[in-house]
């Protein structure tokens, strides 16, 4: 084992980060505020390379990995963007970029991971519908077959970053459930064009992560080529286990960022307010023991992902790792901008100080992209041998 940085990852981190201060807290409070997605900051990261961070350099990418890709969210999170930069690397690295690669063709990945790298394509992912979230076995957004073609008729809900995506990975059954042996059978995924007439999205209002639209989405008898689908027809659900396992790990380097963030925040207020005794509310316990619990846990949850990013770049299996570190900094995160919060008295609810924009994103990743419910329910099925309870 070794827990060293390569000079590589070191070299990474410093030059995203200069990069990730030009857009500091102010950038990312005035997007917020306009519910604007980053296209600046976005695009100088295209240009730099780091959106292909783990894109092979056969296609232009820089040929790292997850850990790589964990490492550069971490320092834009934790410069000022908070948790929503998670999902930024969700959807077109992750969607995007992590499918093809795995599971795409010689044409797809030819076509599409280029594109992804520099930051001129952007990508979205439909898996969630209204009665299928937790339970995301029950889709019923459904492609029949015709000819060359599939005919995709259904809704889904909760689609992240439509408004600005080029390309949609739609997740659909090929088979129903009732006619197939496994639930998990009879999934497909298709690559859509989000432009297509027959695909129409409705904002939905919610209570942060606004540079990150989220809307629910309608398909009326959407055509798409057979050349569209990724990998085999039917065999859709075990590509997409990997899409969500990476899902996990950047939304966890989102959420650790963040929770140096909130910190470092919390800290410095903490050491410049006086409020009796002319001494410093820094100086109580009272305030030190849950920001230094609170490091603890963010740490813990740090490395459980590296663990995670780095048996995913092995391809080993890092589904318990993935959920782990999630649960434990989902809850973290959470509680150090709670806390950061409460240490700031009233100017932390206040926009100037950022702490409240943090504290409304991160609640979000308590609950999604996987509950904290369904993690525990992974965590006692398959770490524990429990049975399954539901
Ligand atoms: C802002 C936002 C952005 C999103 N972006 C995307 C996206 O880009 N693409 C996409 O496909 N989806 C997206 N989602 C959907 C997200 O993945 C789902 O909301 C999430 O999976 C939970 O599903 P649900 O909302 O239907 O909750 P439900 O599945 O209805 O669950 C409701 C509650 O019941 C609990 N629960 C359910 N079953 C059990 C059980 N067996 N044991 C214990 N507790 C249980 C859950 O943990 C949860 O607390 C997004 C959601 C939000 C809010």
């Amino acid at each position: 084992m070794n827990f060293e940085m390569t000079q590589e990852q070191i070299m990474l981190k410093e030059g995203v980060r200069k990069i990730a201060q030009k857009y500091g807290l102010e950038y990312w409070r005035e997007k917020d505020a306009q519910h604007e997605f980053v296209n600046e900051l976005w695009s100088e990261l295209g240009k730099n390379g780091y959106i292909g961070v783990a894109i092979s350099e056969e296609y232009g990418g820089a040929g790292l990995g997850l850990i790589e890709m964990a490492m550069v969210i971490e320092e834009l999170a934790k410069s000022g963007a908070g948790s929503t930069v998670g999902q930024l690397f969700m959807l077109t690295p992750v969607f995007g970029g992590v499918t093809i690669e795995l599971h795409g063709n010689k044409a797809q990945k030819q076509e599409f991971l280029p594109k992804i790298a520099s930051g001129e394509m952007n990508f979205c992912m439909a898996l969630t519908e209204p009665n299928a979230g937790s339970n995301s076995l029950e889709i019923t957004t459904f492609a029949k077959k015709e000819g060359d073609h599939y005919i995709i008729n259904g809704q889904k809900i909760w689609i992240s970053g439509v408004n600005i995506a080029d390309k949609m990975l739609l997740v659909a059954r090929t088979a129903k459930k009732e006619d197939v042996q496994k639930k998990t059978d009879g999934i497909s995924l298709f690559l859509v064009d989000v432009d297509d007439p027959a695909i129409t999205a409705q904002p939905i209002e919610k209570v942060g992560t606004h540079t990150v639209r989220s809307d629910a989405v309608f398909i009326e008898n959407l055509k798409v080529h057979k050349d569209d689908l990724i990998g085999e027809e039917g065999k859709g659900w075990r590509y997409l286990v990997d899409t969500l396992n990476a899902e996990r790990i950047v939304t966890t380097a989102g959420l650790v960022g963040t929770g140096e963030l909130a910190l470092k925040l919390a800290v410095d207020y903490s050491k410049e307010r006086v409020v009796f005794n002319n001494t410093p509310i820094g100086a109580y316990q009272g305030i030190q023991f849950p920001l230094a619990e609170l490091s603890a846990e963010i740490n813990v949850a740090q490395l459980m992902n590296y663990k995670a990013a780095w048996l995913y770049d092995q391809s080993l299996p890092n589904g318990a790792e993935a959920n782990t570190a999630k649960l434990i900094a989902g809850k973290a995160a959470f509680q150090v901008c709670d806390r950061a919060m409460q240490v700031m008295g009233g100017y932390g609810y206040a926009k100037e100080y950022h702490v409240e924009r943090l504290w409304r994103d991160v609640r979000l990743f308590k609950m999604a992209p996987v509950s904290e419910e369904m993690i525990l329910n992974f965590i006692a099925q398959h770490n524990l041998g429990m049975p399954r309870s539901y």
